[in-house]
This record gives C-alpha cells, sequence and structure tokens, in this order.
C-alpha cells in the first residue's frame, strides 16, 4: 500500500512537471484567419512533446512551379493552400492556370518572400481573382511596382500584410511552419531581407530561403535555429552568393530544387551546384525539368517532375559539356539589376530577348534602381517592362 501511494505521488510530480514545461512552450500564431474565431485559443495552444500525428490521413504536396526565371512555390497540406511567391508579371497567368488546374479558388496563405519582381510580379492574378486569408511578406520600404501592386491588391481584399518575425511559427493543416528570416531587414538589399522558412510535416521538412544570400545565411546560423530540412529551396536561382558551405552543412538536405529560367545571371552557378554535388544532394531543376512535385506521407518526400525526370541536371566536370563558357560570360552580368542600350536609351531586365539582340558595344550595365535608371536618361523597355 505505502509502494503505491509511492507511485501515485511520484506520478503527480511528473504531471505537475510536464504541466510547467508545456505550459513555457510556445507556439505564436502570427495571423488570424478569416471566420475562424476560435483562432485565437491558439496564443496558449502548447506544442506537444512529440508528433502523434497519424498522417496516413492526411496528405501534403508542395509544387515548385516552372515560371522562367524566378521563384513560385505551392504548398497544399490537408485543405490548406499556400502560395509562397509567384514568378514575374508574366508568370501570373501561368500561376493562375495552375491553381485553377488543381481546382483551387481560395489561398489561406500568400508569401511575397521579398520585393524582387521575379518572386512577387506573378502574384497578381491570385490575389486580384482569387479570395486570400492572409498575405505574409518581410517589412520593407521597398517600392518596386510589383511590391506596389502587391500592397494595393491587398488591401482590396480587404488585408493588411502581415510581416512574420524569426523565431515565431504557425499551424498550417496538420503541418508546422517556422519562420527564421529576415533577422534584419535592408532597405538596399532586399535579396537579404527574403522571408526564410521552413514547414515542417511529420518526419520531413521543406526549408525555403527566398533570395537570401551569405549574409542573411549567417544571421540566421548565428540565431542558432535548427536548419536541417529535407528539400531545399536553393536561394537566389542557384547564385554563387547563395546556399554557402556553413548553411548547406547545418541543412544537410535530401534534395534541392533550384527555381530557374534563361537568365544573363550565369544562374544557377557553377559555385553552388558544385557545393550540392559535394553534399551529395539530388538537384532537381525547373529550366530543365519544368514543375517539380514533392510529396511527403510523413515520413519519406517523393520528388516527380513534368518532364525530364532522369536530367542531368548537376553533372559533374567530366559530365559537363560546354556550359561553362556561357556561365563565365554572364558573371559579369549577374550584379547589375538592369541593362540599358547606350544607342536607343531604353533599359531592359538582363533576360529581355531585346538584349540577346543588343550589340555588345551598347550594352551598358546598370547597377542601379529603376528611378534612377530614369533619372539617367533611360526609357523602360516596353516589352519586359522593367
Ligand atoms: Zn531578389
Ligand atoms: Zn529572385
Amino acid at each position: 500500500m505505502k509502494n503505491r501511494s509511492r507511485i501515485i505521488s511520484v506520478l503527480l510530480c511528473i504531471c505537475m512537471l510536464l504541466c510547467i514545461c508545456s505550459c513555457t512552450n510556445e507556439a505564436v500564431p502570427i495571423t488570424e484567419e478569416p471566420n475562424s474565431p476560435g483562432q485565437s485559443e491558439n496564443v496558449t495552444e502548447t506544442k506537444a512533446p512529440k508528433d502523434t500525428t497519424d498522417y496516413s490521413e492526411h496528405s501534403f504536396a508542395v509544387h515548385y512551379i516552372d515560371v522562367g526565371q524566378g521563384d513560385a512555390a505551392l504548398v497544399l497540406c490537408d485543405d490548406k493552400t499556400m502560395l509562397i511567391d509567384g514568378g514575374k508579371p508574366h508568370a501570373s497567368s501561368i500561376i493562375y492556370t495552375y491553381l485553377q488546374n488543381l481546382n483551387i479558388d481560395y489561398l489561406d496563405y500568400i508569401v511575397a518572400s521579398h520585393a524582387d519582381d521575379d518572386h512577387i510580379g506573378g502574384l497578381s492574378a491570385p490575389l486580384a481573382k482569387m479570395k486570400v486569408g492572409n498575405v505574409l511578406a518581410p517589412e520593407t520600404e521597398a517600392d518596386t511596382r510589383s511590391y506596389e501592386s502587391l500592397k494595393n491588391k491587398t488591401a482590396e481584399q480587404g488585408l493588411t500584410i502581415t510581416h512574420p518575425k524569426p523565431g515565431e511559427s504557425l499551424d498550417f493543416g496538420s503541418s508546422k511552419i517556422e519562420f527564421y528570416g529576415p533577422i534584419t531587414e535592408s532597405e538596399s538589399d532586399r535579396n537579404n531581407g527574403s522571408i526564410v522558412m521552413k514547414i515542417i510535416y511529420g518526419d520531413t521538412s521543406f526549408l525555403f530561403t527566398g533570395d537570401a544570400e551569405r549574409e542573411e545565411e549567417q544571421e540566421i546560423l548565428s540565431a542558432g535555429y535548427d536548419l536541417s530540412a529535407t528539400v531545399l529551396k536553393v536561394g537566389h536561382h542557384g547564385s554563387k552568393n547563395s546556399t554557402t558551405y556553413p548553411f548547406l552543412r547545418e541543412i544537410m538536405p535530401k534534395y534541392a530544387v533550384i527555381s530557374v529560367g534563361d537568365n544573363n545571371y550565369g544562374h544557377p552557378t557553377e559555385d553552388t551546384l558544385s557545393r550540392l554535388r559535394d553534399a551529395d544532394v539530388k538537384v532537381y531543376r525547373t529550366d530543365m525539368q519544368g514543375d517539380i512535385v514533392a510529396t511527403s506521407d510523413g515520413k519519406t518526400v517523393t520528388v516527380t517532375t513534368k518532364k525530364n525526370e532522369n536530367a542531368q541536371t548537376n553533372p559533374t566536370e567530366n559530365e559537363k559539356s560546354t556550359s561553362v563558357q556561357s556561365a563565365e560570360n554572364a558573371a559579369n552580368q549577374e550584379i547589375c539589376e538592369y541593362i540599358g542600350n547606350a544607342n536607343t536609351k531604353k533599359f531592359h531586365y538582363p533576360d529581355c530577348g531585346a538584349v540577346s539582340q543588343m550589340k555588345e558595344k551598347n550594352k551598358v550595365y546598370l547597377n542601379c534602381t529603376r528611378d534612377e535608371a530614369i533619372k539617367d536618361g533611360y526609357n523602360p523597355c516596353g516589352r519586359c517592362n522593367p
């Protein structure tokens, strides 16, 4: 009898300890979904010590949509929908058609990783034509045309943009989203102000890095977040300044997706591709394989591609043919924002068709803002609408 009461009191102690521990364990809801009055209860909702979800009853997929040079990913978890970036303005119809084909007419979340055109330009159609629950974007004073449009269309939906803070998290169906960056905002460097976030579904996880480069990667590393992930959306389309070794070593992904199209920046660069090879990561590329879909059953991730499933996405030095030289030629263009024509005084995005036809001697690499280019006497090209 004495033994039994001792056991009971020990059990009681454990219960009380568990209570105290779980009460200090915080999950921060960053947004309220419309029409869900019970949402505020989330404030006190505690993180379960062990994930006991039966994932066989749920579904999870990430669609890395081929939008050419740019980023766009659709995340589906149970009945929840999230669009992370939407490519350039011309990709707006690609995104909208993609959503229509999946019978999606409501987006719970739109995430604008940062204010650059190749990420948020294509968000205009979904924002204009569909009902959206929440819009997330980094806090920024950016005045790009695409960002102005994002702000206006968000307001037209009766919403205000939410700025997720590093350390915050969000329940998304039976998955969980954690935000790691941006830690500091930088007006002059939009890429390093990208939202960096991880979606965790059971034992699998998906890291999204926008166009984060070395500086933001280092800040996030210093903050000590658990960055390990099954699938990495490679930062800045495979720019040489992203996916640095220390960052990659923390993530240790099994798969990497590079969202990239025709470009004059040399993306994806051999520097980044070789780091991914060294880390033994299987690389998928939207420029070679079209739309890439990664599904998870909570334990394993399966990747399918629209075309060229077995394409040599990351050949070694020996396997490579001739693509290196063109990448090197493009490297000096990598830092420029626009390309001007000294002759016509028009300026273009580097990937504009007019640039490929332009005589090399007429090319002026403009590493400046749109307004500065106009101030310098250039007019925006009517084709690529920079
Ligand atoms: Zn960018
Ligand atoms: Zn980009």
